[in-house]
């Protein structure tokens, strides 16, 4: 399995992903290829369909934590916070997005186990930025109007350059 970081506006990027109805070898498979991906190219977080995959995975590794999770959701959410975000599928865009600054996650761990999170600051704005990701969101979304038309035109430079990326690999 050889994946490769999807960018806007590849179709997977708009779809609710599949949810996982257990965490097998084959899931731990595809949690394990994700991570090496994400680390390939520096970020901090990933989303199984940003890696080609329509199921419900996300990857987050920050200097504090790391998880690998099946079917992760926010059930509680607290605050709110404004941060600058970017994001592996839209190269050199950043985003500055209004989210909660205090998240509760549940999800199912790498081994399957059911686990429920809670998450501040940064390490919140990640798991819902992934969140999103996995349920066909993107984080230009998560912006204010005044900044959605202003990021507008770089929005339109990465679905050129997406278009003909992948027009050159069809041939
Ligand atoms: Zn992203």
């Amino acid at each position: 399995m050889q994946l490769r970081i999807h960018k806007w506006p590849e179709k997977i990027l708009k779809k609710r992903c599949r949810r996982v109805e257990k965490v097998d070898a084959r899931i731990q498979e595809m949690f394990r290829e994700m991570y090496s991906l994400m680390q390939v190219h520096r970020g901090i977080g990933l989303a199984a369909n940003q890696g080609g995959l329509d199921l419900c995975l996300v990857v987050i590794a920050t200097e504090e934590s790391t998880f690998q999770l099946a079917n992760p959701r926010v059930v509680k959410k607290e605050g709110r916070i404004t941060f600058t975000e970017g994001c592996l599928s839209f190269p050199g865009l950043e985003v500055d997005t209004v989210r909660a600054r205090k998240v509760w996650v549940q999800a199912l761990n790498e081994e399957g186990e059911e686990v429920e999170i809670e998450a501040e600051d940064v390490l919140a704005v990640v798991f819902q930025h992934e969140i999103d990701h996995v349920n066909g969101i993107p984080f230009f979304r998560r912006a204010k109007w005044r900044d959605r038309i202003r990021l507008y035109p770089q929005l339109k430079k990465i679905v050129k350059e997406t278009r003909n990326e992948l027009r050159k690999s069809a041939t």
